[in-house]
């Protein structure tokens, strides 16, 4: 690579999910290409290191080097939403979040569902990322007619999805999961008993009762996840190659679905959110805690933020420390594959008016990695699961080559200071819209370099 960059990475800590190593090591990229990668300890002991979980210890470099991330789920607004997001400014965020590879959701206006949707969905300036564009399950997203899977497939989407909806209509669910199957590709389902959720605002619970808030219950989401697992198993019966991936999973009992699902060998997969794992639905009532901090005993805690925050309003909604505490869980024993974002940004309009009127929708792709690690440094996830869940899982869902970080691959690595800190806001954020909880919050791990294809395309 003529243009490539030609750069040393001395003594960081390198974690390489492909290949299952991390350690201290030094890396040197010439010309685009990793031309070397010498682990201090040699490669036994970053093997060991891998399976220890991958965090660095006391007296290990806190620069870091990851290789690019793998988002398998992000709403990037084109065509129809320009003004919330787009290919330039979501492919901006993107890399600034340390990522190479982006799925992108059909649910744009009008709904990604012909080869010409596909083209524009991924149209324009992508910063060096690679884009992969996911096509409407049914016409037009309307749950009356399966897409023409074939013809989508062969215009380069890797999976389907009527995301944003469930596919309620239980006959048209197994003709999506069919046809999918026959092109090879996963149905990714959004899964949501509507009959249960219509206008739900918050999690049932304490406090979706204490605001005042419509309760959005957690069997809403079992009930679709059973359903999807019954489909499944009469399904695989006439297409053995089916595969269904469940994406946003928000609760216990749906994760232990999955789970059983799994055990029983059915083909299905899922995925969590940074915001799911981490966040709980106490901080729509004013409380800034991550959902794995204790309240502490005899202390009265109260909300240190406005109440209502309509950045907090998403769908699956914010639940409470246990169903938090279930998705971690999930990804540790491997029930869950993948962090997807579900980044989804919303202009203002959207999003500063009354909590129950606001558009479902929290911006992540920035925010993902900290949040992660936020989790990784409170011993809550081992930083090889998340890196795992951000790498190899999507990669493995899409069908992609991940990125990785052997001597001879095209470099696309992405170097954190895992000590530093930084803070989402007008001013550090780099996507159009800024829809999220966590501005002004301190967050660990700082994208100082973003490299894909060999050259640099993110510079902190
Ligand atoms: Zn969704």
């Amino acid at each position: 690579m003529a243009d490539g960059v030609t750069r040393s990475f001395a003594n960081h800590w390198v974690v390489d999910p492909v290949a299952e190593l991390a350690g201290v090591a030094d890396v040197h990229v010439a010309s685009g290409t990793i031309a070397s990668v010498s682990w201090r300890d040699g490669e036994a002991a970053a093997r060991a290191r891998w399976a220890a979980g991958a965090a660095p210890g006391a007296g290990d470099p806190t620069l870091a080097l990851f290789p690019a991330l793998i988002d398998m789920h992000a709403h990037f607004r084109q065509p129809g939403a320009n003004g919330s997001e787009e290919v330039e400014s979501g492919s901006r965020a993107a890399v600034h979040g340390g990522y190479g590879t982006v799925a992108l959701m059909p649910n744009t206006e009008p709904a990604a569902d012909t080869p010409a949707l596909l083209q524009q969905m991924t149209d324009g300036e992508r910063h060096g990322l690679r884009l992969l564009p996911i096509a409407a399950a049914t016409i037009g997203r309307a749950g009356a007619a399966v897409s023409d899977v074939a013809a989508l497939v062969a215009a380069g989407a890797v999976a389907i999805s009527d995301d944003g909806s469930p596919i309620a209509n239980r006959e048209l669910f197994r003709a999506a999961l069919a046809a999918a199957a026959a092109s090879g590709i996963p149905l990714i389902e959004h899964c949501e008993e509507p009959t249960l959720t219509t206008d739900g605002e918050a999690a049932d619970g304490l406090v979706a009762t204490t605001l005042g808030l419509r309760p959005w219950p957690a069997a809403g989401e079992l009930r679709a996840v059973e359903s999807a697992i019954v489909e499944l198993r009469s399904v695989i019966k006439v297409s053995p190659t089916v595969r269904l991936h469940l994406t946003h999973l928000s609760t216990a009992a749906a994760l232990d679905a999955v789970r059983a699902a799994q055990r029983e060998g059915l083909p299905l997969t899922c995925d969590v959110t940074p915001h799911h794992l981490a966040l709980t639905d106490r901080w729509i009532a004013g409380e800034r805690r991550w959902a794995w901090e204790a309240t502490p005993n005899n202390a009265r805690v109260g909300p240190t933020h406005d109440a209502f925050d309509s950045n907090l309003r998403v769908c699956p909604p914010l639940r409470g420390r246990d169903d938090a505490a279930a998705c971690r869980t999930a990804l540790r024993d491997g029930t869950a594959m993948a962090i997807g974002t579900d980044h989804a940004p919303h202009a203002r309009q959207k999003k500063e008016v009354e909590f129950g009127v606001a558009a479902n929708g929290i911006a992540g792709i920035e925010t993902s990695l900290s949040v992660a690690l936020a989790a990784c440094h409170a011993d809550e996830l081992p930083l090889a699961t998340v890196l795992a869940a951000l790498t190899t899982g999507p990669a493995r869902l899409l069908g992609i080559t991940p990125h990785g970080c052997s001597r001879g691959e095209v470099a696309s690595l992405i170097q954190v200071d895992l000590s530093a800190t930084w803070r989402p806001g007008r001013e550090t954020l780099l996507g159009r819209s800024i829809n999220t909880p966590l501005l002004g919050r301190e967050l660990p791990g700082v994208v100082l370099l973003t490299i894909l294809a060999g050259r640099p395309v993110y510079q902190a």
